[in-house]
């Protein structure tokens, strides 16, 4: 089991962290909208993309260029040439991207340091009241073993988001996906809103520590830790 981590830069999720994202597996985030998972993705990959490193970065929502500007300051230019976006329209076209992600990153070409699927479920979610709720489950599945086994293979952390649907026995928002997606994911973060621009990260499943909770807010240029009492 590795201790290396990368850091999102966000000081009080890092504390949460142990130091950051664990690089060898995959991370999720879920949580209602807007409660800053795209900006949590933008803000990690920014930091990575920064470093001269590639992202390989799954947006089923139509990332903002601007929110983007916003995070990476100055330096959108050189930030947006590491970013290797692709925005699929079926879940088809998303195991596809993934595979690609996984495949050219294993392959070790280009040093890679991060790659975000941005939602992972999006697609996944629209498929479930069709007739074909298998097939979809199958896809999701296979995409999230290949996403397992290049974190692992190429030591890349790999964050996947994920959305909620509210439990009308408990009342609770809970994620999509079912016990697989929470097996895969050896780190699970929820997001909540609070009041404002404040949110908490609460840490439900890790490998090495304690559940917990830290506070973030969002500002106008990405994410930061709370502000001091
Ligand atoms: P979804 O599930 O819909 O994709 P999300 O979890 O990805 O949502 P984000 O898109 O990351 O959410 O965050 C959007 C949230 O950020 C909104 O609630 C918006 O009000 C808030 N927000 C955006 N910019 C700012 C800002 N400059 N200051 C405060 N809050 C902001
Ligand atoms: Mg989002």
């Amino acid at each position: 089991m590795t201790e290396e981590r990368l850091a999102t830069g966000i000081a009080s999720v890092d504390r949460l962290l142990g130091g950051g994202l664990e690089t060898e597996s995959v991370t999720e985030v879920y949580g209602e909208g807007g409660s800053g998972k795209t900006l949590f993705c933008l803000e990690v990959g920014t930091r990575v993309a920064r470093e001269g490193r590639w992202v390989f970065y799954v947006d089923t929502e139509g990332v903002s260029v601007d929110r983007l500007r916003a995070i990476a300051g100055d330096g959108l230019e050189k930030i947006l040439k590491r970013f290797l976006l692709s925005t699929p329209k079926s879940l088809e076209e998303q195991g596809r991207a993934v595979a690609t992600a996984c495949a050219l990153t294993r392959e070790g070409k280009r040093p890679v340091g991060l790659i975000v699927i941005d939602s992972a479920t999006f697609y996944y979610r629209l498929s479930l009241s069709g007739s074909d709720e298998d097939d979809a489950r199958q896809a999701l599945s296979l995409a999230l073993a290949d996403l397992v086994v290049t974190a692992l293979d190429a030591h890349v952390p790999v964050i996947i988001t994920n959305q909620v649907w509210r439990s009308l026995q408990s009342g609770t928002l809970e994620p999509l996906g079912g016990s697989f997606l929470n097996h895969v994911a050896k780190t699970i973060l929820r997001f909540d809103r609070l009041p404002g621009p404040r949110r908490r990260a609460v840490l439900l499943k890790h490998r090495s520590l304690p559940e917990g909770s830290a506070e973030f807010r969002i500002t106008n240029s990405g994410l930061e830790g709370p502000l001091p009492p």
